[in-house]
């Protein structure tokens, strides 16, 4: 016994298992291994305020080098994990340096890599992508100087920026391959008062339609879409998803399957390593023979506190609700519980004062929500799905009455919200 659990990956999902390892006692060394030189942060502010300048880099640290010394938990900033094995009894990293790390318990923490555009002129100067706080600084460089920005992909990511560079006054172009605009985790009223938003700042928004080549000679100048059409771009953002960093996991002879397959706790194939945040897939919460991957603070921070308890052999406990923010300019969206596989949806409200809600049914079941502009409907959700509880679907069209005095008991519990 090494009297040491090992983190790789110093992010959000990875800082939780250290904190998560002294919360519940543990003594022994915790080592938290980050390829990124600065101490952990959050990536939300990335594409809204610290792109807009409005959130400076020291407020995006998670906790300050004092505090996670207090805590004895070891950082190894700026060194990438490049080798690791592991037996029965624990394991041993090796970093690029060319040190090795003996380990009694491994957590996974790393993450995902931003997504590049597969297309010719994809490296040309002025095409970027967003993940890191090295990647923020560069797009806030380039967005001073840019006069025609173009956003590839409607999902969180793309919109963020957009409506980041749109109120800075940049003639702004979000382009989305689907027919819609969050296609992938939102009902089309939802696509549709989202679009409208970002319509109304003045973005153009082309749905159904791909990018085939980005053009330009020494540094790009524009968008070559599917149907040959050229939009003038100084600057290209690439909003179009990432990829799980799994090659340690494949090495170590874990399963993997897009992401690093676990259990919603962060157990993985093998009893003495745990895989956290967005480098997994779990089992989907209304189709368990189905993979997901959650890829939010909320699902990094409960993954990673319950990973900690594995570890350390303790019961994990039940997970809560997943939920998710995002933040457009003014535009406050907020997701409760998982709307993919859903049967039916409900919408409140017609979005006319910024408000609106739709309800997504499973088997007659509330199983998720998406809300704008209205927390109280978000609450009500996450409520009613923590106490496994739906709302009258037929009722909750009727925005005169408060969704909370909907919230009604199932007859048996939900499996998961
Ligand atoms: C721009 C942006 C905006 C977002 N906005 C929101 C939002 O509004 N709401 C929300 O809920 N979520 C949001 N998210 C998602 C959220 O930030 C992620 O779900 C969360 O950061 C995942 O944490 P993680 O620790 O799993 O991964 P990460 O934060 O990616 O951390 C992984 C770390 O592991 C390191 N690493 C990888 N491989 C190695 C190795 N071999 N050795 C050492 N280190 C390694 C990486 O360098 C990285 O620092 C946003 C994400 C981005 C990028």
């Amino acid at each position: 016994m090494t009297g040491c659990i090992a983190v790789v990956g110093a992010g959000q999902a990875g800082l939780q298992v250290a904190l998560g390892l002294r919360a519940l006692g543990y003594d022994g060394r915790v080592v938290l291994v980050g390829a990124e030189p600065e101490l952990p942060y959050q990536r939300p502010p990335l594409s809204k305020g610290f792109l807009a300048g409005t959130v400076p880099v020291e407020e995006l640290e998670l906790r300050d080098a004092s505090y996670l010394g207090e805590q004895r938990i070891e950082l190894v900033l700026g060194r990438s994990v490049v080798e690791a094995s592991v037996g029965d009894s624990g394991g041993e990293l090796r970093l690029d340096d060319g040190t090795t790390l003996a380990f009694d318990g491994l957590a996974l923490a790393t993450g995902a890599n931003a997504r590049r555009l597969p297309v010719p002129g994809a490296d040309l100067p002025g095409v970027l992508g967003l993940r890191s706080v090295a990647d923020a600084e560069r797009l806030r460089a380039g967005l001073a100087d840019a006069s025609d920005v173009v956003v590839v992909g409607g999902g969180f990511v793309g919109l963020e920026v957009a409506a980041t560079a749109r109120a800075q006054g940049k003639r702004v172009t979000v382009v989305e391959a689907a027919d819609r605009l969050l296609a992938r985790v939102a009902a089309a009223p939802f696509s549709a008062h989202v679009r409208a938003w970002h319509e109304a700042q003045g973005t153009t928004v082309l749905t159904g339609r791909t990018v085939a080549a980005l053009a330009g000679s020494g540094r790009v100048g524009g968008v070559v879409l599917g149907d040959g059409h050229l939009l003038p771009a100084d600057l290209v953002v690439a909003g179009v998803g990432a990829a799980p960093v799994t090659d340690l996991a494949t090495a170590l002879g874990l399963r993997v399957e897009h992401g690093i397959v676990t259990d919603p706790s962060g157990r993985t194939s093998h009893p003495r390593v745990v895989a956290v945040g967005d480098c997994t897939v779990q089992p989907h919460p209304h189709d368990p023979g189905r993979l997901l991957g959650v890829e939010s603070v909320n699902n990094a921070v409960e993954q990673a506190s319950a990973a900690a308890a594995v570890l350390l052999g303790l019961d994990p406990g039940p997970r809560g609700v997943p939920w998710f923010w995002s933040n457009q300019g003014e535009l406050k969206l907020q997701l409760a519980g998982i709307s993919d596989g859903h049967d039916t949806h409900v919408v409140r409200g017609d979005g006319q004062d910024g408000r609106l809600t739709v309800l997504y049914y499973r088997a007659g079941r509330l199983v998720a929500a998406d809300v704008a502009g209205n927390p109280r409907d978000f609450n009500a959700v996450k409520d009613a799905l923590a106490r496994g509880c739906t709302i009258d679907p037929d009722a909750a069209v009727d925005t005169a009455v408060p969704l909370k005095t909907l919230v009604s008991a199932v007859r048996e519990p939900a499996s998961l919200a």
